[in-house]
């Protein structure tokens, strides 16, 4: 036995309620927990003991959607209408955005999430394998790697929001080459599960949408899908499809409405779509933070929920809401959902720490594996110092606070040590392998040449935030 975290108020999410376990002991062998409940039942003899007086264990957290190279762009894309957002907005900047900056960009955003307990994430990006071979595999990170698929033109900022976007079918048969070739690398790794990534149903061509659908049902295989976004791809669904059409009838016709579907954000579905969308056996994510800042709407999350479906919570990007510190996203996640609904007592921490654990491992398809802590299952797991003054006090009577304080208060102030797969890859609040200055300056040169090389280009797609930079707010 390798090592035992000692003397810690340990969370399994295993069984009824929470699964909280006073003066708990975790013991780890190898990448798996050999042992997890309270410390008289423990008579192990590891070879390592780390205390963990006044700490709280819990299930590494799940971020289960995110595009981290738009980290790089960070503050580039907030307070402007959802129809400018990714078009005028964020489009003109990211498009001068490189492979090594996106790398770059992703390197910073996961520094960010490790130091707030992430220990799985599933990352969505164009040529996602670069971000697997550069960031995830050398810091030992579990991710599910989605392979961004779109067939939209370059020049789609020529043309209204009620002219289909043009596609380049050869585009869209590259990004299903590339997402073939991660499942051929990575199929059998331990750590790195593929997934494809139709990235919306208005950006993908209909005969692609299909053969995705076909291969993911004939291997097994999951897709992520941005679900019904907003304006924006309504109109394009109704100018290509018809005006009786929406995202959730075209999923519909092609055969893609599933248990193999991953719908995120379906904000702009109907009611009724929506419990289609559950009643179908999707899985969905909702991204508060992103959804909050680029649409003004809350997520569905209390009600697929209340349809019984799996549940989980994304980060989803930087410009915009700002970061992937995954407790402040918890904490959103809760808070919005309590005013959408005025209702106090939805999302309470419980459900929303539920969600950011083992909802966020069901989503990605790693349930049986990671999300709650139990023999046998890989040691992903994270220790939080409580003894700082955004999370002490914490007492464990007559009930225990540290998961409240966690959820509606946690950060990276208290976040000590994360393992995935029993390495300790944030050591005493240190990213092994990191070198997390170096990493901050390289993304604020990048960041400077991306804007600089991206102005004009910003200031001819004259989205709200040209005329505002130009007033003096930003
Ligand atoms: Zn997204």
């Amino acid at each position: 036995m390798d090592l035992a975290v000692t003397n810690a108020t340990v969370v399994t999410l295993d069984g009824d309620g929470l699964g909280i376990v006073d003066d708990g002991t975790i013991a780890v062998d190898g990448h798996r927990i050999e042992y997890v409940g309270p410390a008289s039942g423990f008579d192990g003899a590891p070879d390592r003991v780390l205390d963990a007086e006044g700490c709280i264990v819990l299930p590494g957290l799940v971020d289960a959607h995110r595009h981290s190279g738009h980290a790089l762009l960070r503050g580039g894309a907030q307070d402007l209408p959802e129809i400018e957002w990714m078009t005028d907005g964020l489009g003109p900047i990211a498009r001068h955005a490189t492979t090594a900056d996106r790398i770059a960009g992703t390197r910073l955003a996961v520094a960010e999430s490790l130091l707030s307990g992430v220990t799985t994430f599933g990352e969505y990006a164009s040529e996602v394998g670069s971000l697997i071979e550069e960031v995830y595999e050398p810091l030992g990170l579990r991710v599910v790697a989605i392979e961004t698929i779109n067939e939209v033109v370059d020049d789609r900022e020529e043309r209204g929001p009620d002219e289909p976007y043009a596609f380049d079918r050869s585009k869209g048969e590259n990004a299903l080459d590339r997402a073939e070739a991660l499942f051929e690398n990575y199929g059998e790794h331990p750590l790195v599960t593929p997934a494809y990534g139709p990235q919306a149903v208005d950006m993908v061509s209909p005969e692609l949408l299909r053969t995705v659908g076909e291969r993911a049902g004939e291997h097994g295989r999951d897709f992520h899908v941005h679900v019904a976004q907003g304006e924006r791809e309504r109109r394009q669904i109704e100018a290509r499809y018809g005006a009786d059409e929406s995202t959730v009838t075209v999923l519909a016709e092609e055969d893609l409405l599933g248990e193999r579907l991953v719908a995120i954000h379906c904000h702009d579905a109907t009611a009724g779509e929506r419990k289609r969308i559950a009643d179908a056996g999707a899985r969905f994510v909702g991204c508060p933070s992103s959804i909050g800042a680029i649409d003004g709407v809350v997520p569905p999350l209390t009600e697929f929920l209340d349809h019984g479906a799996v549940v989980a919570v994304g980060t989803d990007q930087a410009p915009g809401p700002g970061g992937h510190d995954f407790f402040r996203e918890l904490r959103t996640a809760s808070l919005l959902s309590k005013t959408d609904a005025t209702d106090p007592t939805a999302m309470p921490a419980w459900e929303t720490l539920q969600r950011g654990t083992v909802g966020g491992a069901r989503a990605l398809g790693l349930g049986d594996a990671v999300g709650t802590l139990a023999e046998g299952t890989p040691a992903d797991f994270v220790v939080v110092d409580l003894d700082v003054p955004n999370l002490a006090p914490a007492v464990s009577e007559p009930l225990h606070t540290a998961v409240p304080n966690l959820v509606f208060s946690g950060g990276s102030r208290g976040l000590r040590d994360v393992f995935v797969a029993g390495a300790r890859v944030v050591a005493d609040g240190s990213i092994q392998g990191m070198d997390v200055e170096a990493v901050v300056a390289e993304a604020q040169e990048r960041a400077e040449r991306v804007f600089d090389e991206a102005a004009v280009d910003w200031r001819a797609a004259d989205s709200t935030l040209v005329s505002r930079a130009d007033e003096g707010w930003l």
